[in-house]
């Protein structure tokens, strides 16, 4: 009996499971790897995770733990001037990078604010640098804890075992990278205080890329991603958790297109750039491209916005 049939969907139950192989393509490593595809909520879902999983993550270019990048004080006081314009003004002059989501979210400077799976935690730095005050950063794969300064935590463990309670926690392309979305999603709904928010940033698979090109999908990212959710598989578990899903916000860009064009040309991701297969002008037409597909539905990632009843 194939293995799948034992299983069933993570994120809505269903046992009807449609098994596709995927291989390690960003560094060429190659393998094989079992997925299974939900015929009901259209979920993906790594089979098994491979024993050896780390060897994966080992390249350096992987991971983001290089040395934290921090801002001279006169840097920082600019960086807080225009996060307090931003918020006050939501004006695209004054957009940080991460505006987009953070915008919708607008914490208080002083919300206790978590990020899972925040690698070195240049995110939060930059938070910090921009004027939040209470910042804490969850990566078992860090080398130790570390009090970057009063504001700013970095924690080696995972949140379910921190003693805080959190106004807002994100996950920013962390998701996908863990095995088990209740539990994940559970977690953060114990961690966070009524009312708090959680945003999660991750691929989906109403992806219209991986319904077209399919195991070649660059977001696929065999074997890492174990889990990739479709919009409507991660509303119904996130709601049988107690979650509101507030909105969901299409973000994915021309890399979808890039990334798996590099794949269908045989080469692995790190061994060519953008540029290598587009010319500018191309680009800039998979820019629009990915925009146009953001507005339809059909990108190949999302931001969900999450909140927990008061
Ligand atoms: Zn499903």
């Amino acid at each position: 009996m194939p293995i799948n049939l034992l299983k069933v969907c993570k994120f809505c139950g269903s046992s009807g499971l449609i098994p596709f192989q995927g291989s390690e393509r960003m560094f060429g490593m190659g393998g094989r790897f079992a997925y299974s595809e939900c015929e009901s909520c259209k979920s993906i879902q790594l089979d098994e995770v491979p024993a050896d999983l780390a060897a994966y993550y080992s390249h350096s270019e992987y991971y983001s733990f290089l040395p934290l990048v921090q801002s001279s004080f006169p840097r920082r006081v600019y960086k807080q001037v225009r996060m307090n314009l931003f918020l006050r003004t939501k004006s695209k002059a004054f957009e940080p990078i991460y505006g987009y989501w953070l915008k919708k979210l607008s914490p208080d400077f002083h919300a206790k604010i978590a990020d899972v799976g925040c690698g070195n935690g240049q995110l939060l730095y930059e938070l910090y640098a921009s004027g939040y005050t209470d910042l804490h950063g969850f990566d078992p794969f860090m080398e130790k804890d570390s009090e970057i300064n009063s504001n700013l935590h970095l924690w080696k463990q995972p949140i379910e075992e921190s003693e805080i309670s959190f106004d807002l926690i994100m996950m920013h392309h962390a998701f996908e990278h863990m095995e088990n979305p209740l539990e994940t999603l559970q977690a953060c709904f114990d961690k966070l205080n009524p009312g708090g928010k959680l945003l999660i940033r991750t691929p989906v698979a109403d992806a219209a890329i991986w319904q077209e090109k399919r195991e070649l999908w660059v977001q696929l990212d065999a074997p890492r991603h174990l889990i990739i959710p479709s919009v409507y598989g991660f509303e119904k578990l996130s709601k049988a958790i107690g979650f509101e899903l507030d909105e969901v916000l299409f973000d994915s860009t021309a890399f979808q297109f890039w990334g798996t064009e590099l794949y269908e040309r045989g080469f692995a991701l790190h061994q060519k750039s953008a540029t290598d297969v587009f010319s500018k002008e191309e680009l800039v037409a998979l820019d629009k491209k990915a925009l146009r597909y953001n507005q339809e539905g059909k990108g190949d990632q999302v931001c969900f916005f999450l909140s927990k009843s008061v």
